[in-house]
């Protein structure tokens, strides 16, 4: 307990700093993403710990600090912020929750806007003439900025029209254009002057200048999106009329904005200006969807941070600037040279990203990387981090350049490359210490022979101690070798000798899988068990064979072949089938629902109840599925769980057919 408090107060230690530096002296110390995901802890801590909440937790207030330069002014309706969710399901939620609210009487529909990332502020016009202009500050107290909103061209001093109300609230977004933020920071580079790290950023700095004049220059821009009236109007019944009437008085209302009535509609919205928002000359981080009607929104109401009835629908971050510490060159199982680059941490939607792998030495190429570069990094959605490309004008002159080594970094043998120098190995194979240590490793997985307790840790002791020379080994491994090797003891030694007697009995496709031949991953080895039965007929089939069954090309086919036309493999294997005892596969397992599996591309996302994602992969695997990582147009069935994310939108677009955690065990009782 002693330990989730410390953990809470230095969350909120550092929530506060990182508050002080972005809100009162505009100069970030860290990216919002990186921010969102410390207040996001903070906020899971305190939910299942409530005694530690106190009423000074960040997670209590709404927005920032004030800069005493400016004077306060409290608004006349709080300025909340949004509730806001990166994923479908999150949106869902709202709807749902809203649609509970209200009889089926109501038709609801929803009003969704692009979600400027700007600094909001609240105007007040009375009889039509602009009085007093303030940024959201707490929320409850703002800054007064009125001259300088005043310099702001497209806000109009003055209403024009007819109907105007006594006394206006206009609510909206004050941003800098990306243009004009690029000539500000060249301008501001060039004088070693102050540097934005963002148009938002420019923007708030622009606004909080105390020299009018300043911002003047700065051309800042607004959009309205919000609105408060101060008696009880009656001719509007949508929060999208008042925007269009705001538009007609004078006051500027960005024109993507449409009514929706359901979730489709509103993905559509969303889709669009995902791939759009990056033609735009200023930044959107996501749309916001509000209840389309003011009654409703009244009978909603708000809770103490957000109102109930509107909700930001935001896209995931996608890019990043860091630096360059190292390139690693790692060796793969099989051999292969994977170069690994290594950076300074940064976030990205959430996600603390640290390295990323550059595939190959055509990549190296590509990029021409130097030691300490400014890379730009990307990853969107669940996709694995990427470095786009190099900030060449940031390079040092004295840097070093990256090559791609000649020899193993790990055995010093010299490597091969293939005809295309695309894949580069070593082909030291057991020779090699970093393949020897994976090889094992893969022989004992949980997919392969499934020797739990036998991890890396342990096969790395093992081959540095030389007491396994080879996978043979392995199973005359006893108590005394074991139990007196750092951090084993004997306690685990038992464990370990006892797992590798089980991992004995296994069956035919885990052990195809387990020899880890290059390219036969757990389906290619399910379908050679199918076909072959008997491990002898596999070891001595031709490549024609090989290649007769279906879903196995001339590649696979000729890397099974090239496996066991190697004496040593041979051997090897020979020593192994007899030690183990491998269950063949039984044709009896066959019936005609299986069909909605057998040889189909099936793809698994989301969170289950009853298996992991693993022992579902496998349960599929072993009626013949082959499970892929990405929906395409190939996938036939998509498996979900809770917390979907990405896949599910993709597969939801491509109108791919799709089953939920209970249709899928009601499918697999059918069959078994
Ligand atoms: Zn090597």
């Amino acid at each position: 307990m002693k330990k989730i408090k410390y953990q809470i107060d230095e969350l909120r230690k550092k929530i506060l700093k990182y508050d002080y530096f972005y809100h009162t002296l505009d100069k970030p110390m860290i990216s919002d993403s990186e921010y969102d995901y410390l207040l996001n802890q903070l906020y899971d801590l305190e939910l299942k710990y409530k005694e530690f909440i106190t009423p000074d937790s960040p997670t209590q207030k709404i927005g920032s600090n004030l800069l005493d330069k400016f004077k306060k002014v409290t608004h006349f309706f709080p300025m909340l912020s949004l509730e806001n969710t990166f994923h479908l399901n999150g949106y869902l939620k709202f709807e749902n929750r809203i649609k509970k609210n209200f009889t089926a009487n109501y038709i609801i529909d929803f009003c969704c806007e692009l979600k400027i990332d700007g600094i909001a502020v609240s105007l007040i016009y009375e009889s039509g003439t602009l009085v007093r202009a303030a940024t959201r500050g707490d929320g409850y107290l703002g800054e007064n900025v009125t001259q300088n909103i005043k310099t702001i061209k497209s806000i109009p001093i003055k209403l024009k029209g007819s109907n105007i109300p006594k006394r206006l609230e206009v609510r909206g977004e004050v941003f800098m254009l990306k243009s004009e933020f690029f000539k500000l920071n060249n301008k501001g580079l060039s004088i070693k002057k102050k540097y934005f790290s963002n148009p938002r950023n420019a923007a708030a700095g622009s606004l909080r200048q105390i020299d009018s004049t300043i911002t003047a220059k700065r051309k800042l821009m607004f959009f309205c999106h919000g609105f408060n009236f101060f008696e009880e109007i009656k001719f509007f019944q949508t929060h999208y009329e008042v925007l269009i009437q705001l538009k007609n008085w004078g006051i500027p209302i960005n024109k993507d904005m449409l009514v929706c009535s359901d979730h489709l509609e509103i993905l559509n919205f969303y889709k669009k200006f995902e791939k759009n928002r990056l033609l735009f000359d200023f930044d959107i981080d996501g749309i916001v969807i509000k209840v389309n009607s003011l009654y409703l929104q009244k009978k909603l109401g708000s809770n103490n941070k957000s109102p109930r009835w509107a909700i930001a629908f935001k896209y995931p971050s996608k890019e990043e600037i860091t630096k360059l510490n190292d390139v690693k060159f790692e060796v793969g199982r099989t051999g292969v040279i994977t170069p690994v680059a290594y950076f300074n941490p940064v976030y990205i939607s959430g996600v603390l990203i640290k390295k990323a792998s550059l595939h190959n030495k055509n990549e190296i190429n590509r990029l021409n990387l130097y030691f300490n570069d400014y890379i730009i990094i990307q990853r969107s959605g669940d996709v694995i981090p990427k470095i786009v490309n190099v900030i060449k004008s940031k390079r040092l002159e004295n840097a070093k350049k990256i090559f791609f080594p000649i020899y193993c970094p790990v055995c010093n043998s010299k490597l091969i490359s293939n005809k295309g120098g695309k894949i580069i190995r070593c082909l030291s194979g057991l020779i090699c210490d970093a393949q020897k240590k994976k090889i094992f490793c893969h022989f004992f997985s949980k997919n392969a022979l499934n020797a739990n307790g036998l991890g890396p840790k342990v096969i790395n002791e093992l081959i540095q101690k030389k007491i396994v020379l080879n996978l043979i080994d392995f199973f005359y491994l006893t108590e005394n070798q074991l139990k007196n090797i750092e951090n084993i003891g004997k306690k685990k030694s038992v464990k370990i000798i006892k797992t590798i007697l089980q991992s004995k009995k296994t069956t035919m496709s885990r052990f195809i899988y387990a020899l880890g031949i290059f390219s036969v991953g757990e389906v290619v080895a399910q379908k050679l068990s199918n076909y072959f039965n008997i491990f002898n007929n596999l070891m001595y089939a031709s490549k024609q064979e090989l290649e007769l069954i279906d879903g196995i090309g001339k590649v696979v086919a000729n890397n099974i072949f090239n496996y066991f036309s190697i004496s040593e493999n041979k051997k090897l294997v020979k020593k192994l089938t007899e030690i183990l005892s491998i269950i063949p596969y039984s044709k009896n397992f066959f019936n005609a629902k299986i069909e909605h599996i057998f040889n189909k591309d099936i793809v698994i996302t989301g969170i289950f109840k009853e298996y992991s994602r693993n022992e579902l992969k496998e349960i599929l695997i072993k009626l013949g599925a082959r499970i892929g990582n990405k929906v395409s147009k190939k996938t036939k069935l998509l498996i979900f769980g809770e917390k979907v994310g990405r896949k599910f939108l993709e597969a939801e677009k491509l109108n791919i057919q799709m089953i939920n955690e209970k249709e899928l065990y009601t499918l697999l009782k059918s069959i078994n």
